[in-house]
């Protein structure tokens, strides 16, 4: 493996999650550095139940950079740092952590990653159209955030948990029409859809013949969008290309939530077709 230069002016950052060692943030955020000639350094931490403040804690003692908190620590990070950005308050969850000089300052990059990544990979521009959303979790929340800021016109969001679905409508209503349903209703609302986004787990490996809903319905006019990204191309999206409607993989929301974090933390513009290039390679060899 190519070898960095790491040395006593190395500047660290990292990722904390449990479990985290199917990671692909370190090659994709090494790559970057690497690519750009920067003298720094992302390595992966498994930070265990009642260990997420000590951890933090380390981030000002040790002076690392920054660093990506993952599941299941999205929520907690929260009490520990010093400033959170005003979308990932109302988002409700951190992904990215920016250290000035040992003031800590929270991001959440899932949201707006996602949206850069569906304008870009799908050609699909956000602005008054349509959305279902499939799940109600962390990562949904995110994505609604991020998509309702971009003009969507109307969001139904869909969900096993119907009260996880009617809190997360509530926290959009302000910028777009949004309500709350159980999957069943999704049949009476389904001629008014544009695009559907998938934020649940369901068809992720190695469950890959799952999907979540009836795709029977699915047309030439429907964008369908899938945050899994193992496999690349879910069950969901087949089906969804076989009715000949546009899909997007959930692999460009990845790529850009670090793309956005690596330009928080260095303030250079990331170096996105080398971080792609690195995850689908890796992806590929575990496949
Ligand atoms: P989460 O907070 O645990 O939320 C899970 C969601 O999935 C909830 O809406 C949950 O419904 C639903 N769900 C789980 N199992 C289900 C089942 N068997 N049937 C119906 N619904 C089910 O997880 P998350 O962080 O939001 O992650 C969700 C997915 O997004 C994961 O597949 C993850 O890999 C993916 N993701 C991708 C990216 C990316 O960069 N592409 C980033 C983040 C997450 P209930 O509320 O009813 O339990």
């Amino acid at each position: 493996m190519e070898q960095g230069r790491l040395d006593s002016q190395t500047v660290l950052h990292g990722v904390f999650g449990d479990p985290i060692k199917h990671s692909k943030s370190p090659i994709m955020h090494n790559r970057a550095f690497r690519e750009l000639g920067l003298n720094a350094a992302y390595v992966a931490f498994h930070v265990g139940p009642g260990k997420l403040k000590a951890a933090v804690e380390g981030i000002r003692a040790l002076q690392f950079r920054g660093v990506n908190v993952t599941i299941p620590h999205k929520v907690e990070v929260m009490e520990y740092l010093d400033e959170i950005d005003e979308h990932a308050r109302v988002i409700g969850a951190v992904n990215t952590i920016v250290n000035d000089n040992g003031h800590l300052k929270g991001y959440n990059t899932d949201g707006i990653g996602y949206v850069r990544s569906l304008q870009e990979e799908a050609g699909f521009r956000v602005s008054g159209k349509r959305v279902l959303m499939l799940g109600a979790g962390g990562a949904a929340r995110g994505v609604a955030y991020a998509l309702a800021r971009e003009g969507a016109s109307a969001m139904w969001i869909a969900n096993r948990t119907v009260d996880k679905a009617e809190q997360l409508a509530s926290t959009v209503s302000g910028m777009t029409s949004s309500s709350g349903i159980g999957y069943e209703q999704i049949a009476d609302i389904r001629g008014e859809v544009d695009l559907i986004v998938h934020n649940t787990s369901v068809g992720m490996h190695p469950n890959v013949d799952e999907v979540l809903i009836d795709t029977s319905w699915f047309h030439e006019g429907l964008t369908v969008s899938d945050l899994v990204y193992n496999p690349l191309e879910t069950r969901l999206l087949r089906e969804a290309k076989a009715r000949g409607a546009r899909t997007h993989g959930g692999l460009g929301m990845f790529i850009y939530q670090g793309a956005y974090a690596f330009e928080y933390w260095t303030g250079l513009p990331a170096p996105v077709a080398a971080m792609r290039e690195t995850v689908e390679a890796a992806l590929h060899a575990s496949s």
